[in-house]
């Protein structure tokens, strides 16, 4: 995907210039200041807690551990049905439904998954005082079933799917559709949006009109790109994928949906898309933690 090592570029570069700043500040540093610097997570310096190996920490806890590719989830069972999951990045696990901080982020160092080492401790003691019997299914994703709406009579030879995020933590057809109406006559932009939560139920999936009266000459307004509107199907995840990876029961749907379309219309898994490959440079939707290398492979 050609703008991810643009993407990376730039951000060590802007992390190079701010410690360019800092440094070459010529005023007296206050006190604390270099604790505040080295505080960014994303800077790869010694980690400032001491921390284990991934595959340490579950063999220690006498789990065995499995990926779901579409969200990066690493998913760890033993044979009483206690469940640990954790997503790299993140600074807490789920521990048989419940979140556990660990003390700090989980993070690759050398290609390692390094975990910080509290957090055997804090698993432990969460594993005590939630049994698995108790336990929510945090990760029985199942997706949402399809709506009728999306077998709408389609009289187009629909080319791409072409992927969106909202850039908002909440909503859903309803309220893009009152802002996309002050931009456009027929409102909302998408074919398809998908929510998290909020305003609909997470993984719900929401058939817009522009989907359902494509056969009136309505194109979709979600590309920024005349093609793309006209042959593309806009699916919209409600989130800001910049700020939070896509829940699992969102990438469940989407894949199901996208799924669906592909068969039906004879989609290629390449012809899937993010809208920020049909519209280069100018957007970064769906946001850059949308992991799209591993959802992409799952379809
Ligand atoms: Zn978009």
């Amino acid at each position: 995907m050609p703008t991810r090592p643009l993407a990376a570029a730039l951000a060590a570069a802007s992390t190079i210039l701010v410690v360019g700043c800092l440094s070459t500040r010529p005023r007296p540093q206050p006190a604390r200041l270099p604790k505040a610097a080295a505080a960014p997570a994303a800077a790869p310096a010694a980690p400032s807690v001491p921390e284990v190996p991934y595959y340490d920490l579950v063999a220690e806890l006498g789990l065995s551990s499995r990926i779901d590719l579409a969200s990066g989830r690493r998913i760890c069972r033993d044979a009483r049905k206690n469940e640990v999951s954790l997503v790299p990045g993140d600074r807490f696990v789920t521990v048989n439904g419940a979140r556990v901080d660990v003390g700090g982020r989980i993070r690759w160092t050398n290609g390692v998954l390094m975990v910080p080492a509290a957090a055997s401790r804090s698993i432990r003691a969460r594993l005590a005082a939630t049994p698995p019997a108790k336990a929510a299914p945090a990760t029985a994703v199942i997706a949402a079933p399809l709506p009728a709406a999306w077998k709408t009579k389609a009289n187009r030879r629909w080319r791409w799917i072409v992927i969106h995020h909202s850039a908002t933590a909440k909503g859903g057809a309803k309220s893009f559709h009152a802002s996309h109406k002050k931009k456009w006559r027929h409102g909302l932009g998408y074919h398809f949006v998908i929510g998290n939560g909020t305003h609909t139920r997470n993984g719900e999936v929401e058939v817009g009109s522009r989907w359902t009266r494509q056969g009136q000459g309505i194109d979709g307004a979600h590309a920024g790109n005349k093609r793309y509107n006209q042959l593309g199907i806009g699916v919209c995840l409600v989130g800001d994928f910049n700020e939070r990876a896509p829940g699992a029961g969102q990438l469940a749907s989407l894949r199901q949906l996208c799924r669906a379309l592909m068969k039906r219309f004879e989609i290629p898994r390449s012809e899937v898309r993010l809208h920020r490959d049909v519209r280069r440079g100018s957007t970064e939707c769906p946001g850059k933690r949308f992991p799209f290398q591993s959802f992409q492979r799952s379809l």
